[in-house]
């Protein structure tokens, strides 16, 4: 692989700064030396690992994104929000965290839909990458570094291949190009499949992974009669494109290095795509691809797998027109650790509802109690008359709370028992509050409390932030959290009755800018590829970019 292009982490940044504003300002919510012993169910090993990371204090992640055909729907959602759960754990815990998320724009479905729609396969693409970028805004999804397209990166690709040719992991039949797995003996490490029991067929040349032959898989396919001209790429391979593994292999690298920390995905891409990514990217160095595979469970519907026939299938914009609000969508999405299955129903989204207006109503009392600045209430020492409070004052009590609740992020990723953390904090603060017993200082520190781990970590409180951030573009506060501005036309997260973000396909300016600057990074690395695509990607939901002495401008096309 060539040198690997710098990405800013600057999200990951503005999150620290944040932190460290509200660990600094408020009283009670004060940062403790934390032993971070992040502990992580590694598919791999099958067994939960300590986190080492490659580089000390430093995580990479690479995130299979979607494949840009149609919307995504509530179950490839529940996988993203994890995936950003895990990296706002990540920056909590100081970690500086780049993710990488791909986006497939070249494969048997978007052909098929780009066919169908009679476009051009980038044109086609386009539609649904906006929609995606739209669904994430809407459910507060800080931005990964970066979202490579498969199509941006053919000649990566086509470099993947000649350096598994010249290892002779390769052959080649009728301008295709197959990985013979027979050359890779730690092929099924992963997925621990018994190839002997999996049955040898005719290969096919189909990116539909459930079809694909598992004996040997293509690198690169070549074009075929029928197909339109945009979904093939004239190379040294020949005319063509790339198998779908082989695009996460080359990308994953490009801007990760050879090796790296983590590779996520729902479980049902760990074989074939995983075990095939693996195939490739060490039969290519020689070396450990990826530390820790994690994967996400499924998300079931009424107790069933979702299907359109079974009328149980949903996308966000079906969910937004029942008047639920995308807090109490992600709040459900995240009440269940990742590795159960989630099962979604209608009456939990009620419950995930009132359990959203159960913290924010709490916020707005400690804000009114903020609020009120009498002289005899700031003498109301620190007392606390609730049997948790086992000694010392309400500080003691916020930082037992965040400690409970950070102790189950770091114990692979519990977020039901960091939510069970916050709701003992929030019975005993408005039994409290009921009795008049918190001073103002204790109101503006559960404020703290509940910004932190309900609003910057689980992404489930958008309106909580306690401190104005401080020498950052307020272009990109949604970055660490607050649901509402990721998306121009975002609902009201605290009005279930407002009408869908699908009414209005604008992205906010915090999204925007935040694109911008990472262009202007990806420039600054000279990764014109990464710069033109997002440049492109800005295109696609219809904001047109103007470089100018003066720096980028940026308008909506009318
Ligand atoms: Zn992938």
């Amino acid at each position: 692989m060539g040198a690997r292009p710098a990405i800013e982490t600057w999200s990951s940044r503005i999150s620290h700064g944040r932190r460290r504003a509200l660990a600094g300002e408020i009283p009670g919510a004060r940062r403790e030396s934390l032993t971070v012993t992040l502990r992580l169910y590694n598919t791999l090993s099958r067994s939960v690992e300590e986190f080492r990371p490659v580089r000390p204090g430093k995580v990479g992640l690479y995130t299979c994104g979607p494949t840009v055909y149609d919307r995504v729907h509530i179950g490839n959602l529940r996988t993203f929000v994890w995936e950003d759960v895990m990296c706002r754990v990540f920056r909590a815990l100081s970690f500086e965290t780049t993710q990488i998320m791909n986006l497939t724009d070249i494969d048997d479905k978007t052909i098929r839909g780009a066919v169908a729609a009679e476009l051009p396969l980038r044109e086609f693409t386009e539609k649904h990458i906006a929609t995606f970028f739209e669904d994430l805004g809407t459910l507060g999804v800080v931005p990964a570094a970066l979202y490579p397209r498969a199509t941006d990166h053919i000649p990566e690709m086509v470099a993947l291949v000649k350096k598994l040719a010249a290892r002779g992991h390769t052959y080649e039949t009728d301008g295709s190009v197959w990985f013979r797995i027979a050359t890779f003996p730690a092929y099924g490490r992963l997925s621990k499949i018994d190839l002997s029991a999996v049955q040898r067929g005719a290969r096919v040349a189909d990116d539909e992974y459930e079809k694909e032959d598992v004996r040997d898989f293509a690198v690169w396919k070549a074009a075929k009669e029928g197909e339109p001209e945009s979904a093939a790429w004239t190379t040294e391979l020949g005319r063509g494109r790339p198998g779908w593994h082989l695009e996460c292999s080359a990308m994953s690298m490009k801007y990760l290095g050879e090796t790296f920390d983590i590779h996520t995905g729902a479980v049902d891409n760990i074989f074939p795509h995983h075990e095939n990514e693996i195939a490739q990217s060490e039969g290519a160095t020689g070396k450990t691809f990826v530390n820790f595979w994690l994967h996400a469970e499924h998300l079931l519907v009424d107790g069933e797998k979702m299907s359109k026939s079974k009328g149980n299938f949903y996308t966000l914009p079906d969910l937004l027109e029942k008047g639920f609000s995308p807090c109490a969508i992600r709040y459900l999405l995240v009440s269940v650790p990742y590795r159960m299955k989630l099962n979604f129903t209608l009456d939990g989204l009620r419950g995930a509802t009132s359990a959203v207006e159960r913290l924010e109503s709490l916020d707005l009392r400690l804000r009114e109690r903020e609020g009120r600045k009498k002289k005899e209430e700031e003498k109301i020492s620190l007392k606390v008359n609730t049997p948790e409070a086992t000694g010392g004052g309400f500080a003691e009590r916020v930082s037992a709370a965040r400690r409970a609740a950070f102790d189950a992020l770091e114990d692979d990723l519990n977020t039901a028992g960091a939510l069970g953390a916050l709701f003992s904090f929030v019975r005993a603060t408005n039994v409290d509050l009921e009795a008049g017993h918190l001073s103002a200082l204790d109101a503006t520190a559960a404020r703290g409390l509940l910004s932190e781990i309900g609003g910057d970590v689980l992404g489930i409180l958008p309106r909580t932030a306690v401190v104005e951030l401080t020498g950052v573009s307020k272009g990109v506060s949604h970055a660490v959290g607050t649901l509402t501005s990721a998306t121009a036309a975002a609902p009201d997260p605290s009005s279930p009755s407002k009408k869908s973000s699908s009414d209005s396909p604008d992205v906010g300016e915090a999204w925007i800018l935040e694109r911008i600057e990472a262009r202007k990074q990806a420039r600054k690395a000279r990764d014109f590829v990464a710069a033109d695509a997002i440049r492109d990607e800005l295109l696609g939901v219809g904001i047109v970019l103007e470089d100018t002495p003066q720096g980028v401008r940026w308008k909506r096309k009318p």
